[in-house]
């Protein structure tokens, strides 16, 4: 049964390339005299692309090498070309692993209609990170197919090269961490970022009032507003001190971005926020978790500092929420956990529509960044993108295909090869696995099945 529906289909194919060739032949004959011979067809054939037919492409496969914190995905086909993903930093393989069912014997090609069918799989933070990884690596498949970069795809680039924040580690000395910063401005970073937490100076006395006998790190999981802790002005005095010696070293003009305040209350971040304005900083990030539109709005409206949140949401919607009512002034989406490249330039653009720039949050590898600099390149309003991994060069290592190192003087030189632009490094992926095996098979995933549609 299945040779002779084989052989038929291969009958079909040989007509079909008869018929075109002698279709080619009638119309060279017209325009060349009878000039072309089969010889000539044949010839010409040596340089036509057969070894990728994208409207034959199918998924055949899905699999996983586990990084530290970092899932990295593989997603194969029947015609050779392999495409590569991330699931968000500190997510679950699973994330990914769960979606394979749905998305074998796809073609990879229709990148939407296959995020539609599983967006329903995702959610905030990093569960977003199973449904964002898998559509990186399906742009990177169809760019490989068709020959062509991911940013053009998307519509072509508003920029060459996509600028870098590099996050600095701490130290409770402001003119130690001043200095470090400026080494950043000296590597030809322009644009800083720093944490300005209260658990850097919670041990002097009087900086917070808070129930007593609670350590600041219990409130883990408690959102800023259930804690109960705000700053006295002594705290506030002190962080903004912090800032104000830091300012010294590395001057007014370059953006500082601040960031990791701690569990502290929205009054506390309103009288921070304005004892921060004179320093005239980029932004401050996540006071209180995204979801609090009409607090962020008070923040906002109260503070002349741009406010910042976006890390942990999930698709376009939310976004959309927060720059209708600009309850901040900048949106920050990962592109490992908003749904992907084409969800995140779509978040840029209606962002752009009410006014608001977007900056890019990174935690991951080199894959889930060059999918943020693809996306970066093709968003008009794109502001600057995070990377936490500069004093860490074997990060780098497992992607070949593009210069290095990946960032130079605080730019990403925005990729020319196909798809994302990159191949990966076996050797250094196999050593800096967390987990034994390089993208194993996966056949206890193949047929995970229920039904999903979302009404009745
Ligand atoms: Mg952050």
């Amino acid at each position: 049964m299945k040779n002779k529906a084989g052989e038929s289909s291969m009958k079909n194919s040989v007509k079909k390339l008869i018929g075109r060739r002698s279709f080619l032949r009638s119309t060279a004959g017209v325009l060349a005299g009878g000039f072309w011979a089969d010889e000539t067809l044949d010839a010409a054939l040596q340089y036509t692309r057969t070894a990728s037919k994208p409207s034959d492409l199918r998924i055949t496969d899905l699999r996983i090498a586990q990084l530290p914190g970092r899932p990295l995905i593989r997603i194969d086909t029947n015609q050779g070309i392999s495409g590569l993903g991330e699931v968000r930093d500190g997510g679950s393989k699973t994330y990914a692993l769960m979606l394979k069912s749905r998305v074998l014997g796809e073609n990879p090609c229709d990148i939407d209609r296959i995020f539609r069918k599983i967006k329903q799989f995702g959610f905030h933070a990093r569960q977003g990170g199973g449904v964002s990884g898998i559509e990186m690596a399906l742009w990177d498949i169809a760019g490989k197919a068709y020959g062509v970069p991911v940013y053009q795809m998307l519509g072509g680039k508003f920029r060459d090269k996509i600028r870098i924040y590099a996050d600095t580690p701490q130290s409770p000395d402001p003119k130690v961490f001043g200095q470090r910063l400026k080494t950043r401005i000296e590597e030809g970073f322009t644009f800083l970022k720093m944490d300005v937490g209260i658990g850097l100076f919670a041990k002097l006395p009087g900086v917070l009032t808070a129930p007593l006998g609670t350590p600041l790190s219990a409130y883990n999981r408690t959102q800023h507003m259930f804690t109960g802790v705000e700053l006295t002005d002594r705290g506030i005095g002190a962080m903004a001190d912090y800032i104000a010696k830091v300012r010294e070293v590395v001057g007014m003009e370059i953006p500082i971005a601040t960031d990791h305040f701690g569990p502290i209350g929205v009054n506390s971040c309103i009288r921070l926020g304005k004892a921060f304005e004179k320093f005239n900083l980029a932004w401050m990030e996540d006071f209180i978790p995204w979801e609090h539109t009409e607090l962020w709005k008070k923040i906002t409206d109260a503070i002349d500092v741009p406010t910042l949140t976006g890390e942990d949401i999930y698709l376009k919607g939310p976004f959309e929420v927060l720059c209708r009512n600009h309850a901040v002034d900048i949106i920050q989406p990962d592109i490992a956990t908003a749904g992907g490249i084409l969800e995140t330039h779509k978040i840029g653009d209606m962002a752009m529509e009410y006014g608001v720039a977007m900056a890019m949050h990174l935690g991951g590898s080199p894959i889930a960044c060059m999918a943020s600099v693809h996306c970066a390149a093709a968003t008009e309003n794109f502001l600057v993108l995070e990377n936490h991994f500069v004093d860490q060069p074997a990060w780098g290592d497992i992607v070949d295909g593009i210069e290095k190192p990946i960032i130079n003087r605080g730019f990403i030189k925005v990729p020319e090869g196909p798809g994302l632009g990159i191949t990966l490094n076996e050797e250094a992926v196999k050593k800096q696995l967390a987990e034994p095996g390089y993208f194993e098979p996966t056949p206890q995933w193949d047929k995970e099945r229920s039904w999903d549609r979302l009404w009745s």
